[in-house]
């Protein structure tokens, strides 16, 4: 059984998952790992780097990769699969998951997040605060929604894709893997693989 969950990071994105954990998980021990902090108490749990924490025996531990930046989570994530390290899912009580939801391991779902149904997502999806997914969406791996992000029905999102604060996706729409969507944005047509959009209608940026 695990006894210690590591939440990985503890910075903003850590901060905010591990009271989540916490509450899913009332019995067990919790500590950041950070490997930029370790050795600093954070929120009155400790923080220990991945060296210390791979010292613990790895049939008891647990992670829960709580960093936004989609490629050090798929990196976080590989690290943790050579280790056999399970990835652990983090849930607010107040989610709500309708009928039909296939979500991969290691998703960390803040307060106030509303899944509806026949929706597939992919390994370690953020979806923050007030965030929903609606009916028949297909989300890839490491997906990031910021807070109160809409992803309307039947809309299709590639690896590793951010989508800023706020951001309005229309209905049937397919974002690109690695695509960035900015705050605010209202988009209205498909956005290709490694693009960046802002805007309403969402156009792409041009950087100058
Ligand atoms: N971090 C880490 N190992 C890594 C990459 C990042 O421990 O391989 C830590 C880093 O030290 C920092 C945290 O992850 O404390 C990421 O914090 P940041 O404020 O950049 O992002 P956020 O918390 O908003 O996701």
């Amino acid at each position: 059984m695990t006894k210690l969950i590591g939440v990985y990071g503890a910075s903003g994105c850590g901060r905010g998952i591990l009271p989540i954990i916490r509450a899913q998980y009332p019995d067990r021990e919790i500590v950041f790992i950070d490997d930029g902090q370790s050795g600093a108490m954070v929120n009155g749990h400790a923080v220990i780097d991945w060296t210390r924490f791979l010292g613990h025996d790895a049939a008891t531990i647990s992670a829960c990769l709580a960093i936004a930046n989609a490629r050090i989570r798929e990196t976080l994530a590989l690290k943790c699969d050579a280790a056999n390290i399970p990835l652990i899912e983090a849930r607010h009580a107040s989610v709500v998951q309708m009928d039909d939801v296939q979500i991969a391991e290691g998703a960390c779902l803040s307060p106030f997040v509303t899944l509806t149904s026949n929706i597939r997502i992919g390994r370690c999806f953020h979806a923050n605060l007030y965030s929903y997914v609606e009916h028949d969406c297909r989300i890839g791996d490491f997906v990031t929604f910021a807070p109160g992000v809409k992803c309307n029905g039947n809309i299709t999102i590639g690896d590793r894709a951010y989508i800023g604060s706020g951001a309005v996706i229309r209905q049937g729409l397919t974002i690109g893997a690695d695509a960035v969507i900015g705050m605010g944005a209202v988009v209205t047509r498909d956005v290709p693989a490694g693009a960046t959009v802002v805007g309403n209608p969402a156009k792409p940026l041009i950087k100058g």
